[in-house]
């Protein structure tokens, strides 16, 4: 499972090709991988680190509601 999380909305974890949030450049994005149950430990406040991606400062903090 990939998850990332973009600048569109900051902290905002999207699921790949599910909304139109998900840009077509993915140069400021932080992606998280092998991260299990991440969109699930995400929805119910969880906060999870990015572990991949071009920015990996990032932090999923909420789920994006179009990608849920
Ligand atoms: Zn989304």
């Amino acid at each position: 499972m990939s998850i990332s999380a973009g600048p569109y909305r900051a902290d905002t974890a999207h699921l790949p090709g599910k909304c139109n949030h998900y840009g077509e450049s993915f140069d400021e994005w932080g992606e998280i991988h092998d991260e299990p149950n991440a969109w699930e430990r995400i929805k119910t406040g969880e906060a999870i680190p990015v572990n991949a991606g071009a920015d990996r400062a990032r932090i999923a903090r909420r789920v994006c509601f179009h990608c849920a």
